[in-house]
């Protein structure tokens, strides 16, 4: 097979590792930069080229596309479908994946546990918000941010105003959450290929830090999940119709909650923790889904 990375650095961690397992498999690979592809858009005869080429021959993509870069990324994944190539993961879900407020929606429909959470414009009423998921402590989360910033523990209500005032004033859009408490400060990755988890790590947040993040100093080891973290990380990536996934969750007493379904996870960390080379359970992925199409598929 013909396989394309596309990734903004071939020097990133899961870049390598992906270019390196398809090649390990037999397969030709190569990296193509989304910002540097041109799309041709024609009757019936969608192109894309890269760096002044015509792309061809390319039987399967896998998008590594960047939270900031999604709206070109996305396109460029999109002509790549016009052109009957397989992608492990559809525009549609990328782009679905990144509006956190779209993505609970959707996730609170299909019946998985969530951290109560409240959205709002901009919204004077604090004080209902707040009591909306339960009072404080609270969680206070920038709607854009990512690697744990901007995500705040409010202790008291008057705290918790004070940091929904300040963030809108800097016209930043927040979301108030209902605090975990019994999660510790952990929470749980669980990476979903196909109809499968293929590996899960708890993240524990270092001493004194509710946020778990690794980027936030936070350690991870490998986890096994237990029945309803499996089936809830199953529907989670199901209901975002991703099926490669990275799916977050907060240990609770009433069972698994979704935090958050990544569309781009990465493979570093899970890898590390666990010992298991995911990067060939996503080539293998892409044999298999292959293989079942191969009579209906015409190559471009
Ligand atoms: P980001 O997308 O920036 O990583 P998250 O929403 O995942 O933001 O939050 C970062 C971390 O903070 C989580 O991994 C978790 O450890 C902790 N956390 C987030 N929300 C809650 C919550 N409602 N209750 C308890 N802990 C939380
Ligand atoms: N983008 C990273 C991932 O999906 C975030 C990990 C983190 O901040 O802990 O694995």
């Amino acid at each position: 097979m013909n396989i394309a990375v596309l990734s903004r650095n071939s020097n990133l961690y899961s870049t390598r590792r992906l270019v390196e397992a398809a090649r390990q498999r037999g397969h030709e690979c190569r990296v193509l930069d989304h910002l540097r592809c041109d799309i041709i858009i024609e009757q019936n005869n969608p192109a894309i080229h890269y760096k002044g080429d015509l792309v061809r021959g390319v039987d399967a993509i896998i998008p590594r596309i960047g939270a900031s870069v999604t709206f070109y990324g996305s396109a460029v994944v999109r002509q790549f479908e016009m052109m009957n190539v397989f992608t492990t993961t559809k525009s549609q879900a990328i782009v679905r994946s990144r509006d956190k407020l779209r993505s609970m929606q959707i996730l609170a429909r299909s019946g998985v546990g969530l951290p109560k959470t409240a959205f709002t414009n901009y919204s004077r009423e604090d004080k209902y918000l707040i009591e909306a998921v339960g009072g404080t402590p609270c969680v206070i989360k920038l709607l854009e941010g990512t690697q744990g910033l901007g995500v705040v523990l409010a202790e008291t209500r008057k705290a918790a105003q004070s940091v929904i005032e300040a963030f809108h004033n800097l016209k930043a859009r927040v979301i108030v959450q209902e605090f975990i408490k019994e999660a510790k400060a952990a929470d749980i990755r669980a990476f979903v290929i196909g109809n499968e988890v293929v590996g899960a790590m708890r993240r524990q947040g270092k001493e004194g830090e509710f946020r778990s993040n690794l980027h936030r100093g936070g350690s991870a080891t490998v986890y096994k999940l237990n029945r309803a973290e499996k089936a809830a990380a199953l529907t989670a990536a199901k209901a975002m119709g991703l099926t490669i996934a990275g799916v977050d969750m907060l240990q609770s007493n009433r069972g698994p909650l979704i935090l958050e379904v990544n569309s781009s996870p990465g493979l570093e960390g899970i890898e590390q923790a666990t010992g298991i080379d995911i990067a060939s359970k996503v080539i293998r992925y892409i044999e298999q889904e292959l293989s079942a199409q191969q009579p209906k598929r015409k190559k471009p």
